[in-house]
């Protein structure tokens, strides 16, 4: 049943009478059919279950042998595939994201496709060739979306910087970061310079390979930037590792200068910020107060983090101190104060500056609309939120359905593509696979109300 949107999303707007603090108690599950959230219960069930996760590559290669392909490619679709991937071509993530539209929950693509961070294996500049023609169709993609039926607003994608850039470039790109700090070497006016000319640059401290492959990782970077601009596609750039992270950084600062100038129609290049990293607070403030000073506009991914123990494990083994918040609670604390602080710039420079609360947690969430009718920032406006296709629907349908712009991050490709993909993330997340069980306490709540037949059953 295809419910239309102009019946499931309220209109947005400042809300009447005071701020209500949003009902988490799957009270929306009502939209969804008997099907959905019964497959939603045995995967997230599945997936809290810890050997599945740490041998999920394993046991599926240990499937296909024994079931065959086809059979076990059946049995994922309509599982852990059919729950957290969009599909295969464009028709079916067009087909996936109309479902959504009518839930008042609009997409945000992601190509999967990495590097892994310790590869040992040298890809060549062809693979990052193919992910680039996979990011150029995303955009297309996207922008095509909007044409489907359902609410308008701002179309936005996920971008791996590591599939257009290598991990080992990457990598010393950071060491020199650290080591050279704020230098003209390494400046992303210099870096933005290339990018805009395509004149081959050399940065002393890389060799001629290194160049080389920095002026190509380049010219890629530009021309997703230029056609994801044309097309009105924002770009949210994802946070890696700490190994990383400064050279992605530097990278989405030369982007900036050129594709978040004044003028342009807001960011259309955002970065990505940890919450669980001690020094997160510290940057985001310095960066949005650079921004606000150079007249740049200025996008954020707010996000707590993903890669903890990996993060943990590379101190211990190198001796260096731990770059992650000591606890869980501390990184709460974090996130709540880049929070504030971003609602604040938000609210200081509107439209320049936009906010995604890319979060699960509940009290994040609230705390966000609380603070956004405090500060009059409108429930449509440069402040949206964000969440995992398949997970917690919960708190994406209470936000979509109050008013707010929620986002679904969504996969797609093929299983051979997709899998490996979402076991990797997986095994990141375990924390909130098995923080899911509130939510699966309310999708067992919501189809013990319907095979009891009680209250008004919803779309089957
Ligand atoms: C739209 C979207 C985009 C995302 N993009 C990125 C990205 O670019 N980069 C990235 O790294 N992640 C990304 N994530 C994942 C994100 O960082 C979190 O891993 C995930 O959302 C869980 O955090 P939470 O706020 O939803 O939920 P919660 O369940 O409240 O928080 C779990 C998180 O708390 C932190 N934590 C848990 N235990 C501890 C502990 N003992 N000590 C310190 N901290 C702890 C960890 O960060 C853990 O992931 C994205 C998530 C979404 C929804």
């Amino acid at each position: 049943m295809l419910w239309t949107c102009r019946v499931l999303c309220p209109q947005a707007g400042p809300s009447a009478g005071g701020w209500q603090p949003l009902s988490f108690d799957g009270g929306a599950f009502h939209l969804k059919r008997t099907g959905e959230l019964t497959r939603a219960l045995l995967v997230l069930r599945l997936c809290g279950w810890p050997p599945l996760v740490t041998h999920g590559l394993a046991l599926q290669a240990w499937s296909q042998r024994l079931l065959g392909s086809r059979l076990s490619g059946a049995l994922l679709r309509a599982s852990i595939y059919g729950q957290f991937v969009a599909g295969e071509t464009a028709e079916e993530v067009r087909g996936c994201v109309q479902q959504l539209q009518t839930l008042c929950l609009r997409p945000l693509l992601a190509v999967p496709t990495e590097e892994e961070p310790d590869s040992a294996v040298k890809i060549g500049e062809a693979w990052y060739e193919g992910n680039l023609s996979a990011m150029l169709r995303c955009v297309d993609l996207s922008r095509g979306l909007l044409e489907a039926p359902g609410p308008t607003g701002n179309i936005l994608m996920q971008l791996k910087m590591t599939a257009l850039t290598s991990t080992r470039l990457c990598r010393e790109l950071t060491s020199w970061v650290r080591r050279l700090g704020a230098s003209w070497e390494l400046s992303p006016e210099r870096l933005a310079e290339a990018m805009d000319s395509g004149r081959g640059l050399q940065i002393s401290c890389l060799n001629a390979e290194q160049n080389q492959h920095l002026q190509s990782s380049l010219s890629r970077l530009h021309r997703v930037a230029q056609h994801a601009q044309a097309q009105r596609v924002r770009l949210l750039v994802d946070a890696e590792y700490t190994s990383l992270n400064p050279a992605l950084s530097l990278l989405v600062a030369a982007l900036a200068e050129r594709w978040n100038r004044p003028g342009e129609g807001g960011p259309w290049v955002w970065n990505t910020y940890q919450a669980y990293l001690k020094d997160t607070h510290e940057r985001l403030r310095r960066d949005a107060e650079a921004a606000d000073r150079a007249g740049l506009a200025f996008g954020v991914k707010l996000v707590r983090g993903a890669y903890l123990d990996k993060e943990r494990e590379v101190a211990r083994l190198q001796g260096t101190q731990d770059p992650t918040q000591p606890d869980y609670e501390a990184t709460n604390q974090s996130y709540s104060r880049c929070l504030e602080l971003m609602l604040a710039h938000v609210s200081h420079r509107g439209p320049m500056c936009h906010l995604m609360v890319a979060s699960h947690n509940e009290e994040s969430v609230q705390q966000a609309t609380k603070r956004m009718w405090e500060l009059g920032i409108p429930l449509d406006g440069p402040v949206c939120f964000g969440q995992l296709l398949g997970m917690c629907d919960h708190v994406s349908l209470a936000l979509g359905q109050a008013g707010y712009a929620v986002y679904k991050s969504i996969p797609y490709g093929s299983l051979e593509e997709v899998i490996p993909y979402l076991i990797r993330r997986a095994q990141e997340n375990r924390s909130v696979l098995r923080g899911a069980r509130r939510e699966q306490e309310l999708l067992s709540q919501e189809l013990r109300r319907r095979l009891l037949g009680r209250g008004l059953g919803g779309p089957r």
